[in-house]
């Protein structure tokens, strides 16, 4: 490292900075919510379980430092609203993580409904480009910023998951992508992180399995011996990928799949 890298290594990773997660009262996004607190930063939850989203909030010291805000993602002036209560709470918003998805594991096509494909592109897709457009409203003038998807090994190959989701969260990637080749002169990073299957509420109800008949399942996923991946996993990527200790990368799809993508790479 050179003597005058503006890199540093503190404890607290996120001191001074300001986020905004979507779909942060359930799984990788609560988990994200609690790691960026843990590590300095003031955070406004947006997501449309009220009271899940409360209650964290509650838990983890009130309004000082971390906020809930009703939020669906496909609706402009709710996006637009939550952006700015982030502003006008905590001053302005550093990092922008737009983690709210769903998904169906069904694969026919035949047995695909019109309107399950709509909504899963609503959400996973329109929401995170209006949750990029918000926060760069407000980061280009600021001239910094980091937007974050959460995308999926879904986001590079097929299979284990309905045709909407796996479509979504390629065109999530595509959205990042070129929004890093238009963001960097700006100086705001763009950039998703991609987890393999996590027992989280999202995969348990789809799979109608218990968390540790899930996880013990997806023990069998990875391709590193004896490691289950967590949404721990996933908010440490995150946590990485928002602090300045990544000021130089954009534009990337960092997988946490313990290699799965790598071993599987297409079982459509
Ligand atoms: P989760 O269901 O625990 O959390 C998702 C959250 O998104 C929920 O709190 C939900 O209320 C919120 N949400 C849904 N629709 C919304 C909307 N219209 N507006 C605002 N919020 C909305 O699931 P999770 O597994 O933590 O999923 C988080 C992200 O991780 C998603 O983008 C998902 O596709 C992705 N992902 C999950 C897995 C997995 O196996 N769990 C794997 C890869 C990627």
């Amino acid at each position: 490292m050179s003597s005058n890298s503006s890199v540093s290594f503190n404890a607290k990773r996120l001191e001074g900075k300001v986020a905004l997660i979507t779909g942060g009262a359930s799984g990788i996004g609560e988990c994200t919510a609690k790691l960026f607190v843990q590590h300095g930063a003031k955070v406004v939850i947006a997501d449309i379980q009220d009271d899940l989203g409360t209650s964290i909030c509650e838990q983890l010291g009130g309004h000082e430092t971390i906020s809930y805000v009703h939020c669906d993602v496909t609706i402009d002036s709710d996006v637009r609203d939550a952006v700015d209560l982030a502003v006008s709470k905590y001053g302005k918003l550093d990092i922008m993580f737009n983690n709210a998805g769903v998904g169906r594991l069904e694969t026919s096509i035949l047995e695909s409904s019109n309107e399950n494909f709509k909504r899963v592109m609503d959400i996973n897709v329109y929401g995170g480009f209006l949750g990029a457009k918000h926060a760069a409203r407000v980061m280009i003038p600021a001239k910094k910023g980091c937007i974050l998807f959460t995308a999926s090994t879904m986001s590079v190959m097929g299979g284990f998951a309905d045709h909407s989701y796996v479509a979504s969260k390629h065109a999530v990637v595509g959205l990042a992508k070129n929004l890093c080749v238009e963001m960097g002169r700006y100086g705001i990073r763009v950039n998703c992180v991609s987890p393999n299957a996590v027992a989280t509420p999202m995969l348990i109800k789809e799979t109608g399995l218990g968390k540790e008949a899930l996880e013990s399942m997806l023990s069998e996923a990875g391709n590193l011996e004896g490691e289950v991946l967590e949404a721990e996993d996933v908010a440490a990527a995150a946590l990485y990928l928002a602090s300045d200790e990544s000021k130089y990368v954009t534009g990337v799809n960092l997988m946490v799949d313990g290699g799965f993508s790598i071993t599987n790479p297409s079982l459509l």
